[in-house]
């Protein structure tokens, strides 16, 4: 029954079409990163074709959990009041304010990334509170969104964080942002850039989907993000499954200091290998990208698969360890912990 809620609310987000084929094992295209990826009305990834949906959500809802989640996950919080975001940083600072959410404090500037202080994810409870009170973003603070799901995208953070924010969208999700009286919105497609001050802001390819209550499946887009200060380089992954784009984005952006790569819900693989990285996909993806910094996120804040929360980082390690990896690259912070990037 612990699944019964976060299956519900996937299912009802993912009700697309039985369309979909199977992923077919074809040999990877980096073309295809940069080919239309929107017809009649829908945006697609056109280097995977997606598996079904609705009906592998209903599969997996009718299937047994075999993980025990009877205990209660392990959560480390570390008390931050966010007054720090009110000074000059002496070089760059990250604070993770849960699942996708970070802060990014660089210089004078700091940024948020998919900013969720809510307590819910449509129907999962958040477990831990958010890492910083959301009061404490000031009032020049701006943001990137991944995508439209409810884990990303917050209806009650978007309408406490300050009104004066500039927030960068994918393609279809302007709208949403005026509709909500923030007028600071740049809508971009993959592969576009704009400049906030010193920082050029690009939106880049993720293998993932989007649904929300009024917004049909696919019709917004999904990505992630490029932020580059001129001093510092920061991606932020959204959700995504592992593709080749990390290898590409490497390659055209790097090197990268810091990458912040979703470890978490990822089970059951067959159901969401396509749409979410397993913590092994995690790791390649960062040694792809031939980041400096591994942040893991989207762990240990809305319970949403079968997983139990407190599992991701570990199973990374694992992994890590398994593939004879650096694991001191990794930074796995707890709620509310800041690390300074060195
Ligand atoms: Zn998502
Ligand atoms: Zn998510």
């Amino acid at each position: 029954m612990g699944r019964l809620l976060p299956a519900l609310a996937l299912s009802a987000l993912a009700c697309s079409p039985p369309a979909f084929a199977e992923p077919a094992d074809t040999p990877w295209d980096p073309g295809l990163l940069h080919a239309p990826h929107r017809r009649d009305g829908r945006f697609f990834n056109p280097w995977a074709p997606f598996e079904r949906r609705f009906w592998g959500a209903l599969r997996w809802y009718l299937s047994r959990n075999p993980y025990d989640k009877s205990s209660a996950p392990q959560l480390r919080v570390v008390p931050n009041d966010g007054s720090g975001f009110a000074t000059v940083e002496r070089s760059a600072s990250v604070t993770w304010v849960g699942h996708a959410t970070f802060a990014v404090h660089d210089d004078a500037d700091v940024f948020l990334t998919d900013p969720h202080f809510g307590s819910r994810a449509l129907i999962p409870k958040r477990q831990v509170p958010p890492g910083v009170p959301i009061e404490s973003i000031p009032d020049d603070a701006f943001a990137v969104i991944s995508h439209n799901h409810y884990d990303h995208l917050d209806e009650w953070s978007v309408e406490h964080l300050p009104e004066s924010m500039a927030w960068f969208v994918p393609m279809g999700l302007g709208d949403w942002f005026r509709e909500h009286g923030r007028e600071r919105v740049a809508e971009l497609d993959w592969w576009e850039s704009r400049r906030h001050g010193r920082w050029t802001v690009t939106c880049l390819p993720s293998q993932h989907w989007s649904r929300r209550l009024g917004q049909g499946t696919d019709e917004v887009l999904w990505c992630s993000w490029l932020l580059d200060s001129g001093e510092r380089r920061y991606y932020f992954a959204g959700d995504t499954g592992y593709f080749g784009g990390f290898a590409e984005f490497g390659r055209r952006f790097g090197p990268i200091d810091v990458a912040m790569l979703p470890i978490g819900a990822y089970e059951p693989r067959w159901f969401m290998r396509n749409q979410h990285m397993d913590p092994a996909e995690a790791w390649r993806a960062f040694q792809d990208l031939g980041a400096r910094w591994m942040l893991p996120m989207h762990w240990g804040t809305f319970d949403l698969t079968d997983e139990p929360l407190d599992l991701p980082p570990k199973e990374l390690l694992r992994a890590v360890a398994e593939a004879r990896g650096d694991a001191s690259r990794i930074r796995i912070l707890a709620v509310g912990e800041e690390w300074h990037v060195e």
